[in-house]
């Protein structure tokens, strides 16, 4: 327990934090891969790059100083990011470095704001955090490795097929080197890629949903390849995987993970998913088609055309095939092709009074995905219709952040 005025020191100090989020971010990541470079291979290095990781990092800090008398209110962030530490190998040892990295950086960012009374107060706090992490993340370890067909740390996976979905997105079947059992994924879990790339200076880790419903024979996670835009170079993985990785070759996972699955209740759910956001949606789509759900599901996919449109034909044949599942497509820059064949339902962005118009009109559980300004959208939309925080669910595919 901290006393009550650590927890008021943290609070009152949280704000600056917040103040200087990118300052500190960017110093502490510095630091650390100054004192241990072998965590580069840990750390996806364009999040680094970009800056992204570095203010995701800084936030989280302030998330969790603002709210340490309430860190109930922050139980869904902890848990998504303990199954994303458990999925990126983190152990125990690695919180004692990063605590003092972040606290040096804290004090050389804040400068003589940074008092000592402050900056015990946050190692305190920081500990307690810590302490909570690293005894959910053992649970997490000892439920993977003593399930069936589980693992921890990084196993090999060949890959059985690999299918073009659209223009950019592809799919790979990934089947178990060692022909054991696999752990059937909950639908909405991801796999973590450890990828080790010829010519480049680190291992990269990246996450991939699973986007098949799950079973015990494969996974399949499908990639959209990242092309280079606006003078940005391409994406390092998903061109590795798209342009060398060929069926038969070996890729390491971690065993599946995340905290963004179908909730049990039995009332009509919307998928909402924008781009390569489709990936997770598949596979509860597929889950709830072979657990032969009596709910009614509306399946909403928006993309720019149908060239860039993945798994278009499976999703149609559902929506054929079951009464209870309707599906509708939004395109904002549909061919002449589209038009002609007229293979959406809207042209444009998904907006609330064409929502409005597919969407159940009792309660449903809402899961959506895609880029972050879509998810926006979407959660304004839902917000005003009324749809309370608990049946609005949501995968970011980045670091941890809020769309709120
Ligand atoms: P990176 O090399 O990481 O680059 C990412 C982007 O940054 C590129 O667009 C690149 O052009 C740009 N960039 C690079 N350098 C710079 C720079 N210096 N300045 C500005 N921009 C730059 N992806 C999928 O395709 N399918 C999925 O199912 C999927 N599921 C995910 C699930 C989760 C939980 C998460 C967190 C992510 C998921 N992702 C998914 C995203 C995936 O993990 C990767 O982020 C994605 O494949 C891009 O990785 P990359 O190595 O190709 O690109």
């Amino acid at each position: 327990m901290l006393a009550p005025q650590t927890i008021e020191t943290v609070k009152a100090t949280a704000p600056a934090i917040q103040a200087n989020a990118a300052a500190i971010g960017n110093r502490f990541y510095e630091m650390l891969f100054e004192k241990a470079p072998e965590l580069r291979n840990m750390f996806n290095q364009t999040n680094q790059e970009t800056g992204v990781q570095p203010e995701a990092l800084a936030y989280s800090v302030y998330q969790a100083g603002a709210n340490i008398d309430r860190l109930k209110e922050l139980r869904p962030t902890i848990e998504r990011i303990a199954e994303k530490h458990r999925a990126l190998d983190v152990r125990p040892e690695h919180y004692g470095l990063v605590g003092e990295t972040l606290l040096e950086a804290v004090e050389e960012v804040l400068g003589d704001a940074a008092t000592p009374e402050i900056l015990d107060a946050w190692g305190e706090a920081y500990h307690a955090l810590a302490d909570i992490f690293i005894q959910k993340e053992a649970v997490k370890y000892e439920e993977v490795e003593a399930a069936r067909g589980g693992w921890t740390g990084y196993r090999p996976f060949y890959v059985a097929e690999k299918v073009p979905e659209s223009d950019v997105i592809t799919s790979f079947y990934l089947k178990p080197q060692d022909g054991e059992a696999i752990i059937p994924q909950q639908p909405g879990q991801y796999l973590t890629l450890q990828a080790d790339i010829e010519g480049e200076p680190y291992t990269h880790m990246r996450h991939y949903s699973l986007s098949d419903a799950p079973n015990e024979n494969y996974y399949r996670i499908s990639v959209k390849r990242e092309d280079p835009e606006n003078g940005n170079p391409a994406g390092i993985v998903s061109n590795y995987l798209h342009r060398d990785v060929n069926e038969g070759d070996v890729l390491l996972f971690a065993a599946p993970a995340g905290e963004f699955v179908i909730e049990t209740e039995e009332m009509p759910i919307v998928l909402i998913s924008g781009g390569v956001g489709i990936t997770p949606m598949m596979s509860m789509l597929n889950t709830l088609v072979q657990e032969d759900t009596k709910r009614n599901v509306t399946f909403i996919h928006a993309a720019d055309s149908s060239k860039v449109h993945a798994m278009k034909a499976r999703v149609e044949q559902l929506a054929d095939t079951y009464s209870n599942i309707e599906a509708y497509t939004c395109y904002s820059a549909p061919t002449e092709n589209d038009r002609t064949h007229r293979m959406f339902d809207k042209e444009g962005f998904i907006d609330a009074d064409w929502l409005e118009t597919v969407l159940p009109e009792e309660q449903a559980d809402f899961y959506f995905c895609g880029p972050i300004p879509f998810m926006k959208v979407v959660n304004e939309i839902l917000k005003d219709r009324g749809v309370p925080a608990e049946r609005r669910h949501y995968e970011v595919f980045g670091p941890e952040s809020t769309i709120e």
